[in-house]
């Protein structure tokens, strides 16, 4: 403030004595002419007002580069600092005659103010650069593969690991469309594509991850596989939508696979022996009827309930190794659902009955013949059937009830009263391997019948579904066309039947073309 009281005494001296001068001149000039030449009153007059106009026009030119000084050299000194002058020299502070503590002290706080970081508009840019720089860094050097897609599904970003794991250049991945570079697969049909169709139509932001994904890359020979995560952001100012990431686990996921083409192939051998005994099983029943107490009768039952769920569980493990190697054709056929359901609940009522289980039927009567593939229904009833048996706990009732929908599908449920299923796991079901772990050690099984059922059903044409309350039981439904839906199909080929491949994997999008 001292040195502001200074400038202002300053600025009012040299104002005074410009002042004092003009006016002087302005006199002297007047007297001059009266005086000295006598000239006549208003030449005298004419002169005193040009001496003192050109007098006040100098003396406020003067005053206007004097006073206005030290503003010069604060606009010189923030311009020295500004990123936008490109290097304008500093003010020489020592040549400062006006204010000069004044003008020093606030050229000195202008250079230190940009010395600190100041958030220009141009030095914010740079911090923003330095920051985008530092998070790129860490993105290229972080051990997961990661993608980010724009509202497009354009992949804006791949790490290195990214490009590493899916052995393609850069130039291919970068602003090409996700589905054309990364060929995903999902065990069930909750694929990133549904969940991201969801997310933009009920969500701002969502996360999600799945097991067990499949990723086929362009050689069509390498299939990896891992669990993924996902995060999506409806408007993100950085174009960034959706970010994927991988957890690769082929080694571990390949050995399960290993695992079942293994015990296929073990169990392919079980097949012969299993129907040997099951011949004589039932030469036994027939030549032994009326014959047994009902002691040995019971034995007899055992042996024919568990040789039949051994059969089921050989044909599950086969049929899952074809599932994977899309190698289970279904060939369907028009058939009359009744008299199928009754058939195979017929042959599943000695396997109820030695549970001390009872299977109650009810069937709408006149239903439309349906399109089926026998022996793989039988298997899809046969699991169903099979697990309302083991997970029914005491309960000993079973309802299987079969209808039209008001779509025009024939639906079939199985009902049980037994331990049912946690909401929160009801989703995995259909997934390969899964089972509850709450059921598992209590009930043997190998988590395959219910993905098994789901990929014939789907085969089909048909969905299935299940409801359940944990503690008071669960509904799985399944849905089959009528045959007259399908015939269309037929009608473009020569064949008599239709032919379908059961396959477990849903690709990622099936509308893209590749
Ligand atoms: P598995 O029965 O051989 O384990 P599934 O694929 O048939 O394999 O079934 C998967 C899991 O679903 C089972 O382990 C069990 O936890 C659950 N589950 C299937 N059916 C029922 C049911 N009727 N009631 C309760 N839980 C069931």
């Amino acid at each position: 403030m001292d040195y502001f009281q200074k400038l202002t005494k300053q600025v009012a001296t040299f104002l005074g004595i410009t002042q004092f001068v003009a006016t002087a001149l302005a006199i002297a000039g007047v007297l001059i002419a009266a005086y000295v030449y006598s000239l006549p009153l208003y030449i005298v007059a004419l002169i005193g007002l040009a001496i003192s106009s050109a007098v006040a026009y100098l003396s406020g030119r003067l005053a206007s580069t004097y006073v206005t000084e030290p503003v010069l050299f604060l606009w010189k000194a923030i311009l020295h600092v500004s990123p936008s002058s490109h290097g304008a020299s500093a003010p020489d502070l020592d040549k400062s005659r006006v204010g000069k503590e004044l003008v020093t002290s606030l050229a000195l706080q202008v250079y230190q103010l940009a010395s600190s970081e100041t958030p220009t508009p141009q030095s914010a840019r740079h911090t923003a650069a330095a920051e985008h720089n530092r998070t790129d860094a860490i993105m290229q050097n972080f051990p997961l593969p990661v993608f980010v897609m724009d509202k497009k599904q354009n992949i804006v970003y791949a790490n290195t690991a990214a490009l590493h794991y899916i052995d393609q250049p850069k130039q291919d991945v970068i602003n090409h469309n996700m589905y054309s570079v990364l060929d995903l697969s999902f065990p069930s049909d909750h694929t990133f594509d549904a969940w991201l169709t969801d997310s933009r139509d009920n969500k701002a932001t969502a996360s999600e991850s799945w097991e067990r994904v499949r990723l086929m890359l362009g050689d069509q020979k390498t299939k990896k596989q891992f669990d993924m995560a996902a995060y999506y952001n409806k408007d993100n100012p950085e174009n960034a939508e959706t970010i994927i990431t991988f957890f690769d686990k082929t080694v571990r996921y390949n050995k399960d696979d290993d695992a079942v083409s293994f015990i296929a192939l073990a169990v392919h051998e079980l097949r012969t022996p299993l129907t040997v005994l099951r011949g004589y099983i039932e030469v036994f029943e027939e030549e032994l009827e009326g014959k047994l107490d009902p002691e040995l009768e019971g034995f007899m039952h055992k042996m024919q309930s568990s040789a039949q769920q051994l059969t089921a569980f050989v044909s599950n493990i086969l049929n899952v190794a074809r599932v994977e190697e899309n190698q289970l054709f279904l060939q369907l056929h028009e058939e009359n659902w009744e008299k199928i359901l009754r058939s195979i609940l017929n042959d599943m009522a000695l396997r109820a009955q030695v549970h001390d289980k009872t299977i109650e039927f009810s069937i709408q009567p006149d239903l439309p013949t349906v399109a089926l593939d026998r022996v793989s229904i039988y298997e899809v009833v046969g699991n169903l059937i099979d697990n309302a048996i083991k997970y029914s706990d005491k309960s000993s009732q079973i309802i299987v009830k079969s209808y039209l929908r008001d779509d025009g599908m024939v639906e079939t449920t199985v009902q049980d009263f037994g331990i049912g299923v946690p909401s929160s796991i009801i989703g995995n079901l259909f997934e390969k391997f899964y089972r509850n772990h709450r059921s598992r050690a209590q009930v043997g099984g190998t988590g395959l019948g219910l993905y098994l059922s789901k990929a014939i059903v789907n085969a089909h044409g048909g969905q299935i579904w299940v409801q359940s309350k944990e503690g008071e039981g669960s509904t799985f439904g399944f849905t089959l066309a009528p045959y007259a839906q399908l015939a269309d199909e037929l009608k473009t080929t020569d064949n008599k039947d239709i032919r379908r491949t059961a396959h477990g994997w849903i690709k990622n999008h099936s509308f893209y073309q590749r």
